[in-house]
């Protein structure tokens, strides 16, 4: 039987996440994704409409399937969580079952287990404070965002997953050295994620025997990343100072995904594996 991934955070088709959803399809697996709900309307529509079949060609020349699109905000555990607030909100108010326990639920609901899990989603809304300057609600999102949302995923996922299963996220090397402009709490964030990766795979792998690695990914013009507002500079800086000199492709991050899906990582597990031409093991610019 082939292999069932659930991929957390993809709304477009120009982030991380559809790249590994692609590499993961092109390896034959089967693939179920999670949206941000107030992404989902736009997502679903485009998605139907043909908008992504471009993006949407395998190697082989066939077009990946998602089996299903959940809605998901990663930020609330169960609806006990959600505040009136968003629940009444318009773009959540027709929309069921996306706290991470409902979507679980669904999952097992529809297809019993899975075997890959991706995290490819991270949110703080005061990126572009310094992080003096940020407050502690926006630090305390940045945290809920981007790195609880991973260990609450795991945490709700990993009974339907089988043994031998393997989860991956998506961090940045702002988690280690100094990166000016990747603010409000996004380097704390990135940090925690990846110290997180270590304990989980201790606890998921005694517990299930399933590996949780992090791809430390060099830079890519994501919605995401476009947001944050100093891609263009980033992917500049890289071109110039990398060991490696060229674009970074976000096919590059699947096929590295794909990789630490697959048995042939069997053996990797707490690891901070970089896909970033290189950059990381620079010490001085030239
Ligand atoms: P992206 O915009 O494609 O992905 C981020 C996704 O997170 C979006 O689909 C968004 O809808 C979703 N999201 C935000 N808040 C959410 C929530 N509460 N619940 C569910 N989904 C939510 O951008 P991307 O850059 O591909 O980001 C994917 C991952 O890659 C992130 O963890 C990011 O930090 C990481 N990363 C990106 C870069 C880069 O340069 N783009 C570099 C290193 C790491």
């Amino acid at each position: 039987r082939g292999k069932r991934a659930f991929i957390a955070g993809v709304a477009d088709d120009n982030g991380y996440g559809w790249a590994i959803a692609k590499s993961l399809a092109a390896a034959g697996a089967e693939i179920l994704v999670g949206t941000w709900v107030p992404a989902l309307n736009i997502f679903e529509t485009s998605l139907r409409r043909g908008k992504f079949d471009e993006s949407r060609v395998l190697p082989d020349g066939s077009l990946m399937e998602i089996t299903k699109v959940y809605p998901l905000d990663a930020v609330y555990d169960s609806p006990e969580d959600v505040p009136e607030d968003v629940k009444s909100n318009k773009r959540y108010a027709g929309c069921t079952n996306w706290t991470v326990k409902e979507v679980a639920e669904c999952v097992k609901h529809d297809f019993g287990t899975i075997d890959i899990l991706v995290h490819s989603l991270a949110n703080g809304p005061e990126v572009s404070k310094p992080l003096l300057e940020t407050s502690r609600n926006g630090y305390l999102a940045a945290i809920s965002a981007s790195s609880y949302s991973f260990v609450s995923l795991l945490k709700h996922f990993v009974p339907i997953m089988n043994p031998g299963g393997a989860t991956i996220s998506l961090t940045y090397i702002a988690s280690e050295r100094i990166i000016p402009g990747y603010g409000g709490g996004m380097s704390s964030a990135k940090a925690a994620l990846e110290s997180d990766t270590r304990v989980l795979a201790f606890e998921a792998g005694r517990k299930h025997r399933v590996r949780v690695n992090t791809i430390s990914a060099g830079p890519l013009r994501s919605r995401a990343a476009k947001a944050i507002g100093f891609i263009d500079m980033m992917i500049d800086y890289s071109l110039e100072n990398a060991p490696l000199q060229k674009e970074l492709s976000a096919e590059e991050v699947g096929n590295a995904a794909a990789f630490l899906a697959s048995p042939l990582a069997s053996a990797v597990t707490g690891a901070v594996i970089y896909v970033d031409n290189g950059l990381n093991a620079m010490g001085v610019g030239v």
